[in-house]
């Protein structure tokens, strides 16, 4: 049977399902193919932060405080809850010259009207006890947020539902259709779509999609790791992540980084992590990673040495070249849409995204300028002539 759709989305990540929901929400006949179920990627093996002080001021930044007010409106928005918690994070120091990196941080991000409250040794002590007290000081991020990105992508996509949008689980697409360089429609193994328009939201799947359409795209999976405590509630107040975070991000070296991430869940578990590397497609949980993990939270959270690890997991940051994800139409293939490439920032990133997918295929006019820094263009997306492969 064929199906028809004004846009089918593939993928039903974080960033699909706000796709979705910002289509429908717009009037879109809108279709999202999974090939397994909601949150089966990256989405369900994350961390769960919205930050805006990891975000460079520019496009990225206006991006980031674009989505982070997105998020909190879709808190009324959506009927379920998300687990959405705007607690702040709080950027640790462990000596004076990480204080003076951090003091130029929140002088960076205060520039720009964004909230950020220096702390001394004794005040950040005050903060958090639980911290090691050696530790120099830090800084006070107020409006960075936790949200649970799986409970939030079923949350959009029951809510994208109820604007009208169909949602097919178990099917995972295996080609695309065009007629001369147009696309034409979509099969998967659930059945056929008859459509003009494609949104590419498959992560760091999207690589085997895009091959589909003779595309290369320079996304990359970057793997990481997280540990997950046993309950311990009230352990830690605030998410906690140390100054050295950012260049962990930056840096392009393909071996393993570790930085501390600390978050307490509503549950009372901790989650630990934060590790990057380029390891392939490979999602299984290395020991020696898990150990770097847990030193260094010690390091920071020496009171952890008490509280049971309970399991760990392993998922694929979209890692994009330019640490921007591409979100837009690509040129070369009329109808052919991607968001996609957010590596860490796809939780914070999510709502925009969608709001700016719609916004191209609905209205392009009103697409945000800042948007201009993310359009897949910026990278040569040449049309492959090797024989397109899957991963
Ligand atoms: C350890 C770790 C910690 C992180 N912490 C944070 C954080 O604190 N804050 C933050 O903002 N981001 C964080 N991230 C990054 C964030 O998780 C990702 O950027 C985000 O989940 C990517 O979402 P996505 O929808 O693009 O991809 P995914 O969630 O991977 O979704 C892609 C979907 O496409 C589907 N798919 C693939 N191929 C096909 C096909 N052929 N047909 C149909 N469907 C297909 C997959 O099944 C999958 O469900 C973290 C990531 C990791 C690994």
């Amino acid at each position: 049977m064929t199906r028809s759709a004004d846009v089918v989305v593939i993928g039903g990540g974080i960033v699909g399902a706000a796709c979705t929901y910002y289509l429908a929400r717009a009037g879109v006949d809108v279709h999202l193919v999974e090939r397994q179920f909601i949150a089966s990627g990256t989405s369900r093996a994350c961390d769960s932060l919205t930050l805006l002080w990891d975000k460079s001021p520019g496009p990225e930044l206006i991006l980031g405080r674009a989505s982070t007010a997105l998020w909190a409106g879709l808190v009324e928005e959506l009927d379920e809850p998300f687990e959405y918690h705007r607690r702040g994070t709080v950027l640790l120091a462990e000596d004076e010259a990480g204080l003076e990196a951090g003091r130029q941080t929140a002088a960076a991000m205060q520039a720009q009207g964004i909230r950020a409250e220096p702390l001394a040794q004794a005040d950040l002590l005050k903060l958090e006890p639980a911290l090691s007290p050696d530790l120099a000081g830090g800084v006070f991020f107020p409006d960075d947020a936790q949200i649970d990105a799986r409970r939030a992508a079923l949350a959009l996509v029951a809510a994208a539902r109820r604007q009208g949008a169909t949602v097919h689980q178990g099917a995972a697409v295996t080609g695309i259709r065009r007629r001369g360089e147009e696309i034409a429609g979509v099969t998967t193994q659930a059945g056929d779509f008859a459509t003009h328009r494609v949104v590419c939201a498959a992560g760091v799947w999207s690589n085997s999609l895009a091959r589909l359409v003779n595309l290369d795209l320079p996304i990359r999976p970057r793997k990481g790791h997280i540990l997950v405590t046993a309950r311990a509630p009230g352990f830690i107040h605030h998410p906690l992540l140390e100054g050295g975070y950012v260049s962990t991000v930056q840096t392009a070296a393909e071996g393993v980084q570790v930085a501390l991430v600390a978050e307490q869940t509503p549950a009372g578990t901790i989650l630990l992590g934060s590790s990057r590397e380029f390891a392939g497609f490979d999602r299984s949980v290395s020991l020696t990673v898990v150990q770097a993990i847990a030193r260094r939270a010690l390091r920071f959270l020496p009171g952890l040495a008490q509280v049971p690890a309970i399991r760990s997991y392993a998922g694929l940051r979209p890692w994009s070249p330019d640490h921007l994800p591409l979100i837009g139409p690509v040129e070369a293939v009329p109808g052919f849409y991607l968001a996609t490439g957010h590596e860490g920032s796809g939780i914070s990133l999510a709502p925009v995204t969608g709001r700016l997918i719609a916004d191209w295929i609905v209205n392009p006019n009103r697409v945000m300028p800042a948007a201009a820094a993310v359009r897949p263009d910026r990278f040569e997306l040449r049309p492959r002539t090797d024989k397109p492969t899957n991963h």
